[in-house]
């Protein structure tokens, strides 16, 4: 590895190690420096008591709110970032998610180009990522040039009992496109994967596809346990001329052609803020979005779940109409099924055996609705401390989801149905901070993630999205990913400037 790579990824997450994917054919020398290391094959994996009771997997850090009182982000540092421990649904925005949408709660603003310009990224997305799926379900999916690289992930018997009791009270559920072997997964042990880590299990994460990919070419190295501290601009104040880390209790320093951010919308922001870089339009670390979302638990005598996964449909009836006005509300989809270990955790007074029997009759749901970009939900920093200034915005449409929700569980026979917000120390969405636009007044980077600011600097994390329309976001960050790689190597990395041809490991 030389001091002057061409190009450094900060993160292998969605967005770094997609990236690397993206690059690693140009034959480029790419470092990527990743605060965590690989994610060890352990009990805990699998064990619930561990990962929701005990928090194991937790990191030990506080993020602090406005009052500064701190709280611990479930926000992960690990090869392969947060999506070692996702649900693996690697879903489409919607086309009309590019446009601009009046919201109950105001306006989601249009992206600097449509979904024609991102579709044929998502289908190579969805083939790195080896996403399940099928089309024709669901009346919001938008055109794919592609078909699905696998069949969907099967429901089982409760679940599609339950699909069918969705359809005859006139809901169009459909089967979520997921990046998971479900035949591998269960092989290991019988759990959901949502919010269970994965090692190498047949879940596609970050690591398993696009890192993987990345790192059968000699090219590319990753380093673990690298964290990086801070940019520092070159004497013209345009370029950034060295990224300092730290590795092995030593401070170190790289100076690459290129610099690539993907450290997630949080640490991204907080490291451009400690940088004081990349702010001309001072919406770095601004206009944060984390989706309004609730766990929707049905409860009835007459229904027996004894599904293992249970994450195989969603419905977006109310995504796009539904709420008071006719005005958009959001996204339902199954979460992984809970049991009384995963209840526990949230309500510790209820003795287990009784929550396991009351999980044994229960169907629960993510009800999920956008949130909007506004300047006063940010990130900033507080000396060294992550300070988060949440404020959600749209919240009267998640009521309203919520409660459409319910009378279609009451409707399909559930007369017990709970819900329960998911709060702040949940960044599982988070992103904005850094967003993409065509007005360097107004957005730190461009449509391409390129900072306005800084030519040799990219953003390509949750960090750019410009809204957060009200599915989940790994795809889209994927396939923009893939877009922006296509577009570095063409305008950046002609071969007359790099040291050598595509290697590739055997
Ligand atoms: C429990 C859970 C379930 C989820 N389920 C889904 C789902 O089903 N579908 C979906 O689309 N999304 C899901 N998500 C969200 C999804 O995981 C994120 O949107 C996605 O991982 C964001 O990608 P990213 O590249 O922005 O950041 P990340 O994937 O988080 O990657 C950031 C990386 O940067 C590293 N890093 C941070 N700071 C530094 C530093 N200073 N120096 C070096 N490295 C650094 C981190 O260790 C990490 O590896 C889920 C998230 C969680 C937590």
């Amino acid at each position: 590895m030389s001091a002057s790579p061409d190009i450094v990824i900060i993160g292998s997450g969605i967005g770094g190690a997609t990236m690397a994917a993206g690059l690693a054919p140009s034959g480029a020398e790419i470092v990527i420096l990743e605060a965590g290391e690989r994610l060890p094959d352990r009990p805990e994996n699998r064990d619930q008591q561990a990962i929701f009771q005990r928090g194991f997997f937790r990191p030990k850090e506080s993020w602090y709110e406005a009052s500064g009182a701190p709280f611990n982000p479930g926000n992960y540092y690990n090869v392969g970032g947060n999506s070692k421990f996702y649900g693996a649904v690697l879903v489409r925005f919607r086309r009309e998610d590019f446009g601009e949408i009046e919201h109950l709660g105001g306006v989601s603003p249009a992206w600097p180009f449509g979904y024609e310009e991102l579709e044929p990224w998502y289908s190579r997305a969805e083939a790195l990522f080896q996403v399940r799926g099928e089309l024709g379900d669901d009346p919001t999916e938008p055109k794919h040039s592609q078909p699905y690289p696998f069949p969907p992930v099967p429901d089982e018997a409760p679940i599609a009992h339950m699909r069918a009791k969705l359809r005859a009270v006139g809901m169009h559920p459909a089967s979520l496109p997921l990046g998971i072997d479900i035949e591998r997964w269960l092989n290991k042990a019988k759990t959901p994967w949502d919010a269970h880590p994965n090692a190498d299990d047949g879940k596609m994460d970050a690591e398993t596809a696009p890192l993987r990919e990345a790192l059968r070419h000699r090219n590319v190295t990753l380093v673990t346990g690298a964290t990086v501290r801070r940019f520092v601009a070159g004497p013209n104040g345009r370029d950034v001329a060295a990224v300092e880390y730290e590795h092995q209790g030593e401070r170190k320093t790289l100076s690459p052609k290129l610099v690539i951010l993907s450290a997630g919308a949080v640490r991204s922001a907080a490291l451009l803020l400690a940088s004081n870089l990349a702010n001309r339009s001072d919406q770095v670390g601004r206009n944060f979005m984390n989706h309004n979302a609730s766990a929707v638990i049905g409860v009835s005598p007459w229904f027996r779940n004894d599904a293992v996964y249970q994450k195989t449909f969603g419905f977006n009836d109310f995504y796009l109409h539904g709420g008071e006005r006719d005005l958009p509300l959001g996204n339902v989809q199954l979460l992984g099924r809970v049991s009384g270990k995963i209840l526990k955790a949230s309500m510790p007074a209820v003795p287990e055996p009784l929550l396991d029997v009351a999980s044994r009759h229960a169907i629960d749901f993510y009800a999920m609705s956008e949130d909007l970009p506004v300047p006063e939900s940010r990130v900033r920093l507080d000396g060294d401390r992550i300070v988060l200034e949440w404020q959600r915005t749209n919240w009267s449409a998640h009521e309203q989801l919520v409660a459409r929700l319910k009378s279609v569980l009451r409707a399909a026979g559930f007369p017990l149905v709970m819900s329960r917000p998911f709060d702040k120390r949940t960044p599982s969405h988070q992103c904005g901070t850094i967003r993409m636009g065509t007005d360097p007044s107004t957005s730190p980077l461009d449509p391409n993630c390129r900072a306005w600011d800084h030519p040799n600097l990219y953003v390509v994390d949750a960090g750019f999205l410009p809204s957060s329309a009200a599915v989940n976001p790994a795809l889209t960050i994927a396939a923009q990913a893939l877009r922006v790689a296509d577009y570095i190597t063409r305008t950046e990395l002609r071969t007359d400037a790099l040291s050598a041809a595509p290697r590739v490991n055997a």
